[in-house]
Formats: C-alpha cells, sequence, structure tokens
C-alpha cells in the first residue's frame, strides 16, 4: 500500500508513521516530494491490509492510503490471466463460447416444467433454469414448489438431457438442491449472504452469482471471491440488472458494469435482460446488447403460458418468443467471433 502524506505534513508525523510500519514488522520505502511525501508499504498479511490501512489513514498528517493490490485475489485477472471456461452439465461458458440458459421463474407443475424443457431445447438453449424456492418480495406470494419442485425439474432433466440450475435460499436447501442440480443459482438478494456464499465454496458444482441490485461491481466481485476463497472457482457471474432513479424498466440492465467487471476477472459472466427489464418487451433488445457488450451468455425467462405464470410472467418470454430471439442471437454470435453452444436440438 501507499500512504500519502497531506502537503506539508512534518518528519516526526512522517516518522511516526515509518515507526507504526516497523513496529507491524512492514518494509517501507519513503519518497519525499515538492508538495506530499509517499511512504511505500510491503509486506502486509492479505488479511491485516484493510484493517492496516484504515489504522493508519487515522495517524497525524496521512492524506489517505492507496491499497496497491485488489482486494480480490482468485477472481481477478491477476490470478488468471486467460479467461475461464465453466460448464454447467456440458454448457461451456466463456472464452469465446456462449451458451443461453433459459426456462420459467418458477416450477409449477409437471406439465409445465415439462413443456417449458422441451420449448428451451427446442430453441437450442443449452441450460434449463426453473426455482423450486423463491425468494419474492412479499410473502403472500407464491413461494415456490420446495423439494417436489426439484423432482419436476429433475424429470425435465432426463426428458430432454437439459443440465439444470436452480436457485438457493438458504444454507438448509444446499444439500436437498446439491443433490439434485447441476448448478446452484445465488440471487441477487442473497448476493451479500457471506454464509451461503462460503458454503457454495464447498461445493463441487457451478455457482451462478446473480449481482446484487444495490451491489457496486467490486462489491459483486469480492461476493465471488468468498466462494473462491472457499474453495470453489466455478462461478459464472450475471449481471441482472441494478436500482436506478429510472422506472421506466423494473431495473436497470447495467452493461456498463458488465464490460468493467470484465476486465477485471477472468470469470464468465451473463446477463439476465428479463430480471432487469420486467417486461418481454424488452428482453430482446437488451439481450442482443448484452451479448455486444462482451456477455458470455444470458439468462432468460420463458413460460409456456406467461399469462398463467405464477412469477414472472410480464417478463416471460413465450416459446415462439424464444425461438425467435434464438434466430436473431445465432447471427450476431457469429458476428462478434463466438461459438453459441446448443444441444441437438429436438
Ligand atoms: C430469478 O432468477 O428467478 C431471480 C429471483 O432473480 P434475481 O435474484 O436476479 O431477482
Ligand atoms: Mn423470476
Amino acid at each position: 500500500m501507499i500512504i500519502v502524506m497531506q502537503a506539508g505534513a512534518s518528519e516526526p508525523q512522517i516518522q511516526r508513521v515509518v515507526a507504526r510500519l516497523t513496529e507491524l514488522g512492514y518494509e517501507h520505502h519513503i519518497s519525499y516530494g515538492v508538495e506530499h511525501t509517499l511512504i511505500g508499504a510491503v509486506g502486509a498479511p492479505e488479511g491485516e491490509k484493510e484493517a492496516l490501512a484504515g489504522q493508519l489513514s487515522l495517524l497525524p498528517g496521512v492524506e489517505r492510503v492507496v491499497p496497491i493490490l485488489r482486494p480480490y485475489k482468485l477472481v481477478s485477472r491477476e490470478h488468471a490471466t486467460e479467461p475461464s471456461v465453466v460448464r454447467i452439465g456440458k454448457a461451456p461458458f466463456g472464452r469465446g463460447q456462449v451458451s443461453i440458459i433459459a426456462g420459467p421463474c418458477a416450477i409449477e407443475s409437471e406439465k409445465q416444467i415439462l413443456e417449458a424443457a422441451k420449448a428451451v431445447k427446442a430453441a437450442g438453449g443449452a441450460v434449463l433454469r426453473g426455482g423450486a424456492y423463491k425468494p419474492r418480495t412479499s410473502p403472500y406470494t407464491f413461494q415456490g414448489m420446495g423439494e417436489p419442485g426439484l423432482q419436476l425439474l429433475s424429470a425435465a432433466r432426463e426428458a430432454t438431457g437439459l443440465p439444470i440450475l436452480t436457485e438457493v435460499t438458504d444454507v438448509r436447501q444446499l444439500e436437498e438442491v446439491t443433490r439434485v442440480a447441476d448448478s446452484v443459482q445465488i440471487g441477487a438478494r442473497n448476493m451479500q449472504n457471506y454464509d451461503l456464499l462460503r458454503e457454495c465454496g464447498q461445493i463441487s458444482k457451478p455457482v451462478v452469482l446473480k449481482r446484487g441490485f444495490a451491489a457496486t461491481v467490486q462489491e459483486w466481485l469480492r461476493a465471488a471471491e468468498y466462494i473462491a476463497a472457499a474453495g470453489n472457482l466455478d462461478i459464472i457471474l450475471c449481471e441482472r440488472g441494478i436500482r436506478t432513479f429510472e422506472t421506466e424498466t423494473r431495473f436497470t440492465l447495467d452493461l456498463g458494469g458488465l464490460a468493467a467487471a470484465k476486465l477485471e476477472t477472468h470469470l464468465p459472466i451473463i446477463a439476465d435482460p428479463s430480471h432487469a427489464t420486467g417486461t418481454h418487451k424488452l428482453v430482446p433488445a437488451m439481450a442482443l446488447a448484452a451479448l455486444a457488450a462482451g456477455a458470455d451468455g444470458l439468462m432468460i425467462e420463458m413460460h409456456p403460458h406467461p399469462d398463467r405464470a405464477l412469477s414472472d410472467g410480464p417478463q416471460s418470454l413465450t416459446p415462439k418468443r424464444l425461438k425467435t430471439l434464438m434466430d436473431q442471437i445465432r447471427p450476431l454470435v457469429a458476428a462478434l467471433g463466438l461459438e453459441l453452444i446448443s444441444p441437438e436440438r429436438g
């Protein structure tokens, strides 16, 4: 880290900082400038840096303390310069490979999820999504089918061969969900549930980590670092819209944030235009824009009958609309020099 002294800081103030660094066992180097003196400090153990920076910033004559390394390591490009590929089942995300996740917001019945799975496959989607545990804003709305829903999702995988992705909202569901699902989703509302993140670091399935709608890119990457630090580097980040002053759309799809995050991390990043916009009418435009901005895949809500959906019907594509969108995605992905991975369409 670099300790920037205030303009005109006195020599005793500089020496006090140096004495504190020496006391803690860190090496230092002083650069006397015309206005500011800078003190470079090296050797602080990783876990102590943040607290130390806070302590040093309080010493007299210190203007600010600037960290040199990023606060996340394993997920950063410093750790792996090549982009990573993460697979859900056989569907790859990253390093030029694009896969599409689609399916209903929630699993509602055997008929519904089977119909949805077949439509996802027919359109060329690579992963089937569906929530059994739903984090709903109101406690009085449909909360998901729970365990029986997982069984139906598993049956839909049997019927189509598509790998399945479903959300965990609580550490207590993790064992049961990982037994069934090919991949686990951590929703926007749980992005900073650090116990859940740590537990997901112990599983051997890929984790889709959605960005909290009030989280900065840095907070999102630090959340991913929790999973990585606990042992699981199979992480796919998902930009799903953040809260802004705009009310025309449900959230604001932050494609600048997605592109910025891609510069920082080697992990694949996908976009969810459904929750971001809240209306099926805007999903195609934002899906295409996200791919153009560098997304390694998409998560799209599709319901066989959106007008009968128990949750998120207005933002759900019909099977026909999904197919039309996939027909637009194919030439775009090719023009971008990427490869769209679809299972055998049946
Ligand atoms: C979902 O994917 O169904 C969901 C609840 O998303 P988010 O956590 O982004 O709101
Ligand atoms: Mn939803």
